[in-house]
């Protein structure tokens, strides 16, 4: 598809570039014809003395002829360049033109495809699950209420997955609207969304945020911290610390979760903040849910504050997020 766009924008530029050639040497044609006639008009003295007027316009007529024929031959070469330099020029810039157009077009079809991947994922897993209860003649009640509770599951991860793609198709329409927030304010809001889920998986959450403020729009940092704390939960072991933390140093404010889970691979590292990547591990042993989107989601909202978000880790040792945000004095 976009090769036939460069191809169509490559045509239009050489219709432009050969519009204006042809209509200049169209031009240029009219004026040095009409020129030369004029010159040619009035014999010079040497014709006066030695031709009689019949033998000069013969002699007129050849040199017009003559002239336009070699002017029309210069025209048309021109031309011919300004076609081949034209096309050559066109499909560099048709192309520089589609470049981000043609990125832009890979990530969407990537996202489509990633996304319709997870979605399909628990469809065909309830689907299977109703179809082999279907066949069986002697479903008992326990049976039954097993695989509801499963669909209900699978129903549960959908909807997460809604939640959060939905999550990310505002994100690029937003405008954020930013106000002086407290540090403090937001630890608190996002440890109460996790605690639940926490205090379920026995991973204590240690808050030693203090009232330093930022510019920033509260729920979506928010949104953020609780991101990074689910992580911090669910990348931990039972048993286990997870810090949040701030600091402040000029006009930049850090808040810090820090875990002592199971970490990162130095390679994985760089690729978590992309839509729809899981690091092989939470992946192929599919211990932990998720879809590899809470960090896309983070990052973009922490960028749409004037804001930053790094990872450091080490395999088997733990993990240390920290979101940089523009204090707000
Ligand atoms: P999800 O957790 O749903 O897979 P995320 O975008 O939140 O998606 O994270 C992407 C990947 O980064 C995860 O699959 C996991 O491998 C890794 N990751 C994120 N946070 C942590 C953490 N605190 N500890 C270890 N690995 C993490």
């Amino acid at each position: 598809m976009i090769h036939s766009a460069v191809l169509k924008l490559t045509l239009y530029y050489v219709a432009a570039i050969m519009l204006l050639s042809i209509s200049f040497s169209v031009a240029l044609y009219g004026i040095y014809s009409n020129e030369l006639s004029n010159g040619l008009r009035r014999p010079p003295d040497f014709f006066q003395t030695q031709l009689n007027p019949t033998n000069y316009e013969d002699f007129r007529h050849e040199r017009l002829v003559e002239a336009s024929d070699n002017l029309k031959n210069a025209l048309y070469i021109f031309n011919a360049i300004v076609l081949i330099v034209g096309a050559a020029v066109g499909n560099v810039l048709a192309r520089r033109t589609l470049q981000p157009i043609e990125e832009a077009f890979a990530v969407q079809s990537r996202f489509t495809a990633d996304a319709s991947h997870e979605l399909r994922t628990p469809l065909t897993a309830m689907q299977t699950e109703i179809e082999v209860a279907l066949r069986d003649k002697k479903l008992t009640k326990q049976e039954a209420v097993e695989l509801l509770e499963s669909n209900l599951e699978e129903a549960t991860k959908l909807k997460t997955l809604s939640d959060r793609l939905l999550q990310l198709a505002r994100q690029d329409k937003v405008d954020v609207i930013k106000s002086a927030v407290s540090l403090e304010k937001i630890a608190i809001e996002a440890l109460n969304n996790v605690i639940k889920v926490a205090s379920t998986k026995k991973v204590s959450i240690e808050n030693t945020v203090t009232d330093i403020a930022v510019c920033a729009n509260q729920e979506n940092i928010v949104d953020a911290v609780t991101i990074l704390l689910d992580n911090a939960v669910k990348y931990s072991p039972a048993g286990s610390k997870v810090l949040l933390s701030a600091k402040k140093s000029g006009k930049q404010a850090c808040i810090i979760v820090k875990d002592n889970g199971v970490g990162i691979k130095s390679s994985e590292l760089p690729h978590i903040f992309e839509r729809f990547y899981r690091s092989d591990s939470s992946r192929s042993k599919n211990k932990v849910q998720g879809f590899g989107l809470g960090l896309a989601i983070a990052k973009n909202i922490v960028e749409l504050n004037d804001g930053s978000i790094r990872a450091q880790s080490k395999e088997g040792k733990g993990s240390t997020f920290t979101i940089k945000l523009p204090t707000s004095s």
